[in-house]
């Protein structure tokens, strides 16, 4: 007898055996192999990536290759037993012209890290990849890196990158070929012009202890911001940090846009966690705000996992407080996949984008899309810029909807966000980790 979750999971392992076969070849990417064993090496050892994590810290604060290459030795002296190419760097910093040498190709290979994550300084120089994303079937969305904001100017600063990067993205994607999968869902047009914002970018002031006062001042910078992106047909998204922000985000975004200036625009979205225990309950608000909202075009929900799970646990453990998010990663998968099911099901209240890289998480989704009638159009997935280029390659041959977030910045703004994409990569339980371990598909597919 077949029952349901049978069928639900032999679509899953189809569409995801059937995605998997698209990946493009590494073979086809020799430098991209070469970053795999780079980083397989700095996940076998834990002292070792921990010193590679404090030496991209480090990085922009050097002011010579000299100064590098004496910072790269100093860190990795650390590593107590370090692999023979460590070693032979470190025989290689002892000398002035090792050094160099050593800090020439420190530098070379940052720098072409950095470039898989990041893909340009500003957006005009950006505008290339872009379009030729779009032109292979891939939307984007822009995010501005930038330092800590901590000051009134600097938020000024973010906010009028961010009006720069909206005007320049509207123009430039004027002009990009129709693209009719990426463009249109259901319920209605779909933005080209697409940026992600960062709250705490915009005010120096979010502070978990009087949040009224930071979600004032962001206030002012978002509302200019919404209007500009309604006057020229663009989305914008806003991104969710970690949780002692939460509430003060949601609370703003949701207020604001509930403003009768906002009624019938800009696009725009939230996201909703899935490692804080409290999502389901966090989605029920956001459901029942959507519900009760006569705005258009519907928000934007973007599902994730969360990027600050070892920040969230070591403030829980300082504070003596229990867990927010869930230790046992397998939870967090379920959860992941008991919020898609809800939130497809919401529809057309909302628009659902699944961001993620495990395979079983992106099938999942469009399993149970295609198992409940809805059309492959009215799901998005979304993939980081260098984590997911192969998954976003596979997913637009197949032609999904497939969106990837485009960090724009210079290599110093762009560090913070490369440490953080680094340990996610290299982190034992981490999917893209396991894919590169070799773990076989199966496996990769199997329910959490
Ligand atoms: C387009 C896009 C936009 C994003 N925007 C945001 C954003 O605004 N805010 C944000 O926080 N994140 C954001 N992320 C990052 C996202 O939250 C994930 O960190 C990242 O995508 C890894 O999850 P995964 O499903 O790809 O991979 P997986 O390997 O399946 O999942 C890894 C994730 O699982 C969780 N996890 C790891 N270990 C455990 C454990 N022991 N117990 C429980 N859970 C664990 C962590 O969240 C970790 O990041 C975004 C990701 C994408 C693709």
């Amino acid at each position: 007898m077949t029952t349901g979750a049978d069928t639900l999971e032999d679509q899953i392992k189809q569409i995801g055996t059937d995605l998997a076969a698209a990946f493009p070849s590494s073979t086809r990417h020799p430098l991209r192999a070469l970053d795999s064993r780079a980083m397989e090496l700095a996940s076998s050892d834990g002292e070792l990536r921990a010193a590679l994590f404090r030496f991209v810290d480090v990085v922009p604060a050097c002011r010579s290759l000299d100064d590098l290459a004496r910072h790269l030795t100093s860190l990795l002296e650390e590593v107590p037993e370090a692999p023979p190419p460590v070693s032979a760097a470190m025989r290689l910093g002892n000398t002035k012209a090792g050094r160099t040498a050593l800090g020439v190709a420190a530098a070379g290979g940052v720098r072409h890290m950095a470039h898989r994550f990041i893909v340009g300084e500003d957006p005009r120089a950006a505008l290339g990849v872009l379009r030729g994303l779009w032109e292979r079937g891939v939307a984007s969305s822009v995010d501005l890196l930038g330092e800590a904001t901590v000051t009134a100017p600097e938020a000024d600063r973010y906010a009028d990158r961010c009006s720069g990067a909206l005007e320049e993205l509207a123009d430039a994607a004027r002009r990009w070929p129709s693209r009719p999968i990426l463009e249109h869902d259901s319920t209605g047009p779909l933005p080209r012009a697409n940026v992600s914002v960062k709250i705490s970018a915009l005010t120096p002031m979010l502070r978990p202890d009087a949040p009224e006062i930071g979600r004032r001042d962001a206030a002012a910078r978002l509302r200019p911001l919404l209007a500009r992106a309604r006057d020229l047909g663009a989305h914008i998204h806003i991104d969710m940090e970690s949780l002692d922000s939460r509430e003060a985000v949601l609370e703003l975004v949701l207020e604001i846009l509930s403003e009768e200036e906002f009624a019938t625009g800009p696009s725009a979205g939230v996201v909703l966690q899935a490692y804080l225990r409290d999502s389901p309950e966090q989605l029920d608000r956001l459901l029942e705000w959507a519900a009760s909202s006569e705005r258009t075009p519907p928000l934007q929900v973007r599902l994730v996992k969360g990027a600050y799970w070892d920040h969230e646990l070591v403030e829980a453990r300082q504070h003596g407080w229990p867990a927010p998010v869930f230790e046992v990663k397998a939870d967090c998968d379920r959860n992941f996949e008991a919020l898609t099911r809800r939130l497809l099901e919401a529809r057309p209240a909302v628009r659902v984008a699944i961001a993620s890289h495990n395979l079983r998480s992106v099938s999942h989704a469009i399993a149970v899309n295609r198992l409940a009638g809805g059309e492959d159009r009215d799901l998005e997935l979304q993939v980081l810029r260098g984590l997911g280029d192969e998954l976003q390659a596979a997913l637009a041959a197949r032609g999904h909807r497939v969106r990837t977030y485009c960090p724009v910045g210079d290599l110093v703004a762009g560090m913070a966000y490369l440490v953080r994409r680094l340990l996610e990569n290299t982190s034992n339980e981490s999917f893209l980790h396991e894919q590169a371990r070799g773990v076989p598909l199966e496996t990769l597919l199997a329910p959490p």
